[in-house]
């Protein structure tokens, strides 16, 4: 077992029997629950939107390397510069020549799960460069010095009392604010932080090749600022995040925010090609636009993960999947948690040291049903479930072991061996994993043999 797996079991088993921490995720995610209906009404055919868009995506990642040559192309016509980085290292690496380059001591940032792929913030904060997260739900996780809990909602398991009571310890402010106040408080110390930053940095929603742009979608208004304000504008975004038309918007702007906070459309939607222009007033003097490749193309020469590439982290299916809403975020130890997080984690990383993430869930298939792009997620924990066999990376006892199952399910004589009463004792007492969490298990004293003979003949 490796050891991220034995810290998942711990943190996982751990989690799921608290029960303040269900509590919050299960109010969040039920204000979740009733919101998304509304955002689907927008919608005259959602089922058709969510298959148009899984289209779309289909039709970006199999020309990948022609979109993302194009969006270059386009964006450094209007004086971005784009660098490729293969790694995080080398993406680290290029955010402290700019930094360097510019004598940057401060930087806002806006909410980017890239960022937090390459912990850019350790990285910064090693380099002597103050970092500022300024979403506030990943302000309030900065300030807390946890990563995000969750895709979309970073502190969703937080209740407005835990953000108070943080307010206080790290902030100094009165213990029983609101969440306005709270909110205003927060604003009043990053206004602050936006006028002494040198750098801003954002990730993106969308890459858009035909017009070489980048769309990002927020609900505060500090992504916009985090683009605008400050001289330099820095963002690194995943190569799959291509689309291949401004046009394609018009679908995945609503598809996103409806799937992701139910709304028919966020708040704040920027799309944004290049730095200032002549004669413009407003924006960065100059633009950097980082494209991460950090193990995605492994992924897209596996034929069968390679659907997983069509995510636009709306974060649906880590609210509808049972395992997620009992162990929490945390629990998983990625940066990408949940159903998606388990299908492209061992892909990313290494599948020996993750794929345990593939085997925690109850194969439910909500997380597919709920998935804004209609990727097949259960079938594709499946897929890592099958691979990681195939490169014998399960250990040699479990082998061992299904390959007995395997034979005695094959084999009726197999089946009927031993009575009930043995096969109890056997289970229930030597494999003592099934027990842990689970009541005893009872083998019925009839063998479906003898009991479909017995049929049989009172009926002849
Ligand atoms: S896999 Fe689907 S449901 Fe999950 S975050 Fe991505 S797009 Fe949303």
């Amino acid at each position: 077992m490796s050891d991220q797996s034995s810290t998942f079991l711990v943190k996982s088993t751990i989690k799921s029997a608290d029960k303040e921490h269900r509590r919050k995720i299960n109010f969040n995610i039920a204000r979740y629950n009733a919101m998304v209906p509304q955002g689907k009404q927008q919608f005259t055919d959602i089922h058709l939107a969510r298959e148009k868009a899984k289209n779309i995506k289909w039709k970006a990642i199999e020309t990948l390397d022609k979109q993302l040559e194009l969006f270059e192309t386009n964006i450094t016509r209007r004086g971005a510069k784009v660098l490729w980085a293969e790694t995080a290292d080398n993406a680290l690496e290029e955010v402290l020549k700019i930094c360097k380059a510019k004598a940057c001591t401060t930087i806002v940032k806006s909410k980017s799960m890239v960022t937090e792929e390459i912990h850019l913030n350790k990285f910064l904060e090693k380099n002597n460069i103050e970092s500022v997260e300024t979403d506030l739900g990943e302000y309030i996780q900065q300030l807390d010095d946890e990563p995000p809990y969750h895709i979309v909602t970073p502190a969703m398991h937080k209740s407005k009392e835990d953000v108070a009571k943080l307010f206080a310890e790290k902030l100094g402010t009165a213990p029983e604010l609101t969440p306005t106040e709270l909110t205003l408080v927060a604003r009043g110390k990053l206004r602050e932080k936006y006028r002494q930053a040198q750098i801003g940095i954002t990730g993106a929603n969308f890459i858009i090749s035909d017009i070489g742009g980048i769309a990002i979608t927020e609900n505060e208004g500090n992504g916009r600022l985090t683009c605008a304000y400050p001289k330099t504008h820095i963002v690194i975004v995943g190569i799959e995040k291509v689309i291949p038309s401004m046009t394609d918007l018009a679908l995945f702007w609503p598809l996103l925010s409806t799937y992701g906070t139910g709304q028919k459309i966020t708040s704040y939607n920027s799309i944004i090609t290049g730095p200032k222009q002549k004669g413009e007033e407003d924006g960065p003097e100059e633009m950097y636009v980082i494209l991460l490749d950090n193990g995605r193309t492994n992924i897209l020469s596996n034929v069968k993960a390679r659907e997983s590439l069509y995510c636009i982290r709306c974060g649906a299916c880590l609210n509808a999947c049972p395992v997620y809403k009992n162990i929490g975020g945390h629990a998983y130890d990625t940066t990408y948690s949940g159903p998606i997080g388990s299908v492209i984690t061992p892909h990313l990383k290494t599948m020996d040291e993750w794929k345990h993430l593939s085997y925690a869930s109850s194969l439910c298939g909500n997380c597919t049903e709920v998935c804004a792009v209609k990727i097949n997620l259960h079938e594709l924990l499946l897929d890592n479930r099958n691979e990681a066999v195939k490169q014998k990376s399960s250990s040699f006892v479990e082998r061992i072991a299904w390959n007995f199952w395997k034979k005695a399910m094959l084999k009726r004589s197999m089946m009927n061996m031993g009575s009930a009463r043995l096969k109890n004792y056997m289970i229930n007492t030597f494999v003592k994993d099934w027990k842990r969490h689970r009541s005893e298990l009872h083998f019925p004293t009839k063998t479906f043999n003898q009991m479909w003979q017995e049929k049989n003949k009172k009926s002849n």
